[in-house]
């Protein structure tokens, strides 16, 4: 099958109105009145943020999701997506109809539709890129620029799940039960970015961020791009029990560099409560510090880095 039959049969399915079938040049974005439009874009490669064995739903999720949690972070909900993709010359019409399967269920979830395209044909490995738009009333857009001091640090959902996931593909020794063991590797496959949480977050947060390269590394750009210094407080940090049982007494230090967490961290008035976990401060100063039971830590090594 061509790519025009590849685009007819397993994408066209998802065309969001506006799309025209995906027969077309270009698609036409309805605006949403009173709202700004937010656009993200993010890719995911074979052997780098997923596993050619990964099933193809999962990728497709993992894919689209890696997006939504960037536009969660800026207090935006998820509306139209665009997927490029480089396919191996191996790609099955399984594989594909998974992975359009995949999409569906996320579209479903999330409310988003398919606006449009490209695909091609790859030596390399398999490589997914997806630009996401969403939607944040007009000026509520929440920076990674605005922590103060005095703000408290909070974060979405668990850490360092992700990583866990990861490592047991890694044949990290372990004696998992088998329940802990899939807990976390469905967490590195599909992440749960808190995409609901984005209309409580912008009317809160003074600045946020997205947690894809580690805690420790991405709470470093917010306060850079801040002028402030973070401080984590170590036994704060929720760790869930299957991580722990993984990584015993390193889970603190690893997970805050693993990655891949596609959760939520921000800053915000001090005292707050809701889905989501003070774990630290906001001072004058510069960098990010990690303390435990107020013992400064020497800072894990710097998260995740493609070069
Ligand atoms: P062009 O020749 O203008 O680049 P294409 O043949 O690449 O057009 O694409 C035809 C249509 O199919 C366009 O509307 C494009 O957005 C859409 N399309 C192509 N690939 C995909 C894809 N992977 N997912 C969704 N839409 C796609
Ligand atoms: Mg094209």
């Amino acid at each position: 099958m061509d790519e025009f039959g590849i685009i007819a049969k397993y994408f066209a399915p998802l065309a969001g109105e506006g799309a025209f079938g995906l027969k077309d040049d270009a698609a036409l974005l309805a605006h949403r009145p009173g709202h700004d439009l937010v656009v993200t874009t993010d890719s995911i490669t074979e052997g780098v943020d997923f596993f050619g064995f990964d099933p193809s739903p999962s990728i497709a999720r993992k894919a689209l999701r890696v997006n939504f949690s960037d536009l969660a972070a800026k207090g935006a909900v998820p509306a139209y997506y665009l997927l490029n993709l480089s396919l191996p010359h191996t790609v099955t019409p399984d594989w594909l109809a998974g992975f359009a399967q995949g999409l569906a269920e996320d579209q479903k979830e999330f409310g988003v539709t398919l606006m449009g395209g490209d695909t091609g044909a790859t030596d390399g490995p398999l490589s997914i890129a997806v630009t996401a738009f969403g939607f944040v009333p007009s000026g509520k857009m929440v920076r990674r620029s605005g922590a103060r001091a005095g703000d408290h640090v909070y974060v979405t959902g668990s850490i360092g799940d992700s990583g866990g996931g990861l490592a047991i593909f890694r044949r990290e020794n372990h004696s998992l039960s088998d329940a802990d063991r899939d807990s976390l590797i469905a967490r590195y496959r599909v992440p749960e970015p808190p995409v609901t949480f984005a209309s409580m977050l912008r009317d809160i947060a003074h600045a946020s961020i997205d947690v894809s390269d580690g805690l420790i590394a991405d709470l470093g750009h917010v306060a850079s791009a801040s002028g402030v210094r973070i401080v984590v407080e170590g036994e704060r940090v929720p760790l869930s029990a299957p991580l722990r049982a993984l990584w015993g007494d390193n889970t603190l230090q690893r997970a805050v560099t693993a990655g891949d967490d596609y959760q939520i961290a921000f800053t915000a008035p001090p005292g707050l409560t809701g889905p989501f976990t003070p774990i630290g401060r906001v001072e004058a100063g510069q960098g990010v510090g990690l303390t435990l039971n107020g013992v400064e830590l020497a800072l894990p090594s710097r998260g995740y880095r493609h070069f």
